[in-house]
């Protein structure tokens, strides 16, 4: 069936200003790193990405390496993207980063010049674009001056290959020297795409300050903490399916004890609220004003749906946000 976009997607979806770029992007936005690959039915990453398009999500967030295997996530995503989205291609806002193992040898990973631009162009390819919006350094690299791995990153604007750049998981300390280096080529840096749940707090340690300082925004990443934060796991079983059930990402084990206590204590203040444990989870993260996008993954249109929902919750008191500290990780 032809695809035809939803007309009232945008009429009651909030887009938010990512730092101080001109950029907005939605409050939740929707990642292919796992649900994407050749294991899981085309079919069904179509129906995901049609109702998340349909529902006001813009923003779609890859990486060279998404799958299984590295590359079929970019690939499904591109063949969509021209059977069903190309008329919409000015609606959206894609992402790809580049620096984990993607190919063999010594080019194939990490933050050099050459690894960068050429994952960036094997990105394009797979994804049958000109242009990516958002182009990320995946990682930090301990050997490469960050002066060329942000260098590569201001040529992929310059040579027109991404509008705008961002980080991954770098400490506040790594997201101040790039900046820095992308400022000396008069390209700011845009977006930061750190790890933050309740159960990941880490970025809680000096990053928000950061990026008030430097400008940037930030979209969060497994803020569901790949579906612990969510209902799936609290009768203490593993669904078959399940991405714990897989044990690539997420192990069986991590469903013991104190986590169940931790879930049911957190769905019954989900519960007082009148929502799902994973929409609490989401207003969580949004409750950080340096939390621009909330980035999650979904394996049905159900979960994206009720995901979403979360957009409309009214914010958190600090009674309740009290009240989930101590069913919360530090
Ligand atoms: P989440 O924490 O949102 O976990 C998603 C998983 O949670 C789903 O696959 C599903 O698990 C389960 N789930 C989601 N919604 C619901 C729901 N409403 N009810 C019940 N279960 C639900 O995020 P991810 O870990 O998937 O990461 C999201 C995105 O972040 C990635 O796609 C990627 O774009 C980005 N990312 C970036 C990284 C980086 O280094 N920059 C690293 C990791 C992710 P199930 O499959 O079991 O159904």
């Amino acid at each position: 069936m032809p695809y035809n976009a939803n007309d009232a997607r945008y009429d009651s979806v909030e887009y938010k200003r990512v730092g101080r770029s001109g950029l907005k992007i939605p409050a939740v936005s929707l990642g292919l790193w796992n649900n994407f690959g050749n294991d899981k039915p085309l079919e069904n990453q179509r129906a995901i990405l049609r109702r998340a398009f349909d529902l006001g999500v813009t923003h779609f967030d890859l990486a060279n390496n998404y799958g299984p295997p590295a590359g079929s996530a970019e690939s499904n995503f591109g063949r969509i993207l021209a059977e069903d989205f190309r008329p919409y291609r000015d609606e959206l806002i894609i992402s790809s980063k580049a620096g984990y193992e993607m190919w063999d040898g010594p080019y194939g990973e990490w933050g050099s010049r050459k690894n960068l631009l050429s994952s960036l162009d094997q990105s394009l390819n797979r994804l049958g674009l000109d242009y990516v919006d958002i182009f990320y350094s995946h990682r930090p690299d301990p050997e490469t001056p960050i002066e060329e791995t942000m260098g590569a990153l201001a040529t992929a604007v310059t040579s027109g290959r991404a509008l705008y750049v961002g980080v991954s998981n770098y400490s506040p300390e790594q997201t101040l020297a790039a900046e820095k280096a992308l400022s000396a080529h008069g390209i700011p840096l845009t977006i930061h795409q750190p790890r933050y749940s309740m159960f990941d707090r880490h970025i809680e340690d000096g990053l928000f300050p950061v990026l008030d300082q430097i400008g940037a925004g930030s979209i969060v990443f497994s803020p569901l903490a790949q579906g612990l934060l969510t209902e799936r796991y609290i009768q203490g079983t593993v669904p078959e399916g399940s991405r714990a059930s897989e044990g690539r990402w997420l192990q069986p084990g991590a469903i013991g004890d104190t986590y169940l206590e931790r879930v049911r204590g957190l769905k019954e203040i989900a519960d007082g609220r009148g929502q799902t444990l994973a929409q609490l989870a989401l207003t969580w993260v949004l409750r950080q004003p340096q939390v621009t996008s909330a980035l999650i993954g979904a394996s049905s249109v159900a979960q994206l749906e009720d995901s979403l929902k979360a957009r409309d919750a009214v914010p958190l008191t600090a009674d309740e946000i009290a009240a989930i500290e101590p069913f919360a990780v530090h």
